[in-house]
């Protein structure tokens, strides 16, 4: 005999667990599955924790040959390249490379921008109910340059996001070590977005939001999403505590959603930016008192529970393909210069995986072909941000509720 509820969500990361609570308050009842019985566990666990109310323009591909030769060489630290991963990308990367020209770009940038807008808020609120206030951390983020021409360029972009309402303080040498004086000479300056909240522990913030939705009556089960099947009316699921159904279900795999999408017919132009993190000893008393961008180099040290997190770029490589710690290993030595780094305190990097979509934006809504099955999957740099803003659209779309933003940019359609 199956359990019945109101909707089935797969996947208990940011953007499940922001789906499953907006769902629940709006009255559905709701059960999460995950193949393990934690939430966050995954690309949830290991982020920079940043909640990016300042992010406008996503990440794109370059446009300058001369930038591109030199990330294709891989002699650019901000990404790493995989080459043997290359032909099974080859297809999603080009479609990146032209939804990053000037004018898609623009139109990404206003469609993210509708939904980072609330974000804050959003986490806000859950972290209140949650009683897990103390996990979002006041105080922004800093991007710090080392050169003129990379401060240049930074201020440049800050500037370009100033008429989207993004509020940033551009920072001398003095400013920027008044804020943050362990920081070396290396810097030379840099742009200090204040509005931004941050998390020193991403994992006890989801599982902060598990509590919640256990609280409010959720259950989370463990089982694998390959036993979803359609079933009358609806879907069911075997689980190996028995099957659950329900009328409704949200695929929120993170980035194991576009083999999972496959697997029922939708062909998307889904691919991954791996990245990896290390958790660092700070040097004596010396720490960092927010997350600190090294511009240039294209990674995040960031204060965190464990100790100084550094989080590196982007990594184009497959979802199984084995870890390496190339990435990592280029970087510490630049990372060494800047931040106040002592001995490195985890054994092996630890490896997550950015959902992306080539207009880097998520796809959120009705699958086109199936009644009751819902995407809302591709969140790329973002998915800690826009988790429970995301479960908000959803659930309106869901619910029949006028949506708080239009849907149409994010519609599974647009890629044909
Ligand atoms: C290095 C790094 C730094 C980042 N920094 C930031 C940041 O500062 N701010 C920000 O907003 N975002 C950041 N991100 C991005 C963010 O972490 C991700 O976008 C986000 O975690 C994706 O959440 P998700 O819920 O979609 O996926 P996940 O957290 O990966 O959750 C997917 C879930 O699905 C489950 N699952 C998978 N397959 C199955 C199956 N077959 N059956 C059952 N369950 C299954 C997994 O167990 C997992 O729990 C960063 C990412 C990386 C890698």
């Amino acid at each position: 005999m199956s359990r019945n509820v109101d909707c089935i969500v797969l996947g208990a990361g940011f953007v499940g667990l922001g789906a499953a609570l907006a769902l629940q308050a709006r009255g559905r009842s709701v059960v999460i599955l995950d193949r393990r019985e934690i939430a966050g566990a995954e690309t949830s666990f290991g982020n920079t924790g940043i909640v990016q109310s300042e992010a406008v323009f996503p990440y794109t591909f370059p446009r300058d040959p001369v930038e591109i030769a030199v990330a294709a060489l891989n002699r650019d630290p901000r990404a790493q390249i995989r080459f043997s991963a290359l032909p099974a990308m080859a297809g999603a990367l080009w479609r990146y490379f032209r939804a990053s020209a000037p004018a898609p770009r623009e139109r990404s940038g206003q469609a993210l921008r509708a939904l980072v807008a609330g974000a804050v808020a959003e986490h806000r609120a859950l972290a209140a109910a949650a009683g897990a206030g103390g996990l979002l951390r006041e105080g922004g983020w800093i991007k710090a340059f080392r050169t003129p021409r990379g401060q240049a360029r930074g201020l440049a972009e800050a500037e370009e996001t100033r008429p989207f309402g993004v509020a940033y303080v551009p920072l001398d040498r003095d400013a920027l070590r008044a804020l943050e004086p362990n920081l070396s000479d290396v810097a030379i300056g840099g742009v200090h977005f204040a509005d931004p909240l941050t998390t020193p522990d991403p994992a006890a913030l989801a599982a902060s939001y598990l509590a919640l939705f256990r609280a409010r009556g959720g259950v989370l089960a463990e089982g694998d999403a390959a036993r979803l099947s359609q079933s009358g009316d609806g879907w069911r699921v075997e689980t190996p505590a028995g099957p659950w159904a329900a009328r409704e279900v949200v695929v929120a795999l993170g980035p194991w959603s576009g083999a999972f999408a496959r697997t029922l017919g939708y062909n998307l132009p889904f691919f991954l930016k791996r990245g990896y993190h290390m958790h660092y000893a700070p040097r004596g008393n010396e720490g960092l008192s927010r997350p600190v961008l090294d511009y240039e180099k294209g990674y995040v040290v960031t204060p965190m529970t464990r100790g100084l997190r550094l989080t590196t770029g982007a990594e184009f490589a497959r979802l199984d393909d084995a870890p390496s710690s190339a990435h990592l290993d280029r970087l510490e030595p630049f990372a060494r210069e800047l931040y106040p780094l002592a001995e490195r305190r985890d054994a092996k990097p630890w490896l997550g995986r950015r959902p992306c979509l080539p207009d880097m934006l998520p796809v959120i809504g009705p699958a086109p072909r199936h009644k009751g099955l819902w995407f809302d999957f591709g969140h790329q740099h973002l998915g800690l941000t826009l988790g429970p803003i995301s479960g908000r659209l959803l659930a309106d779309m869901m619910t029949g509720a006028a949506p708080f933003a239009d849907p149409a940019p994010y519609c599974l359609d647009r890629f044909g």
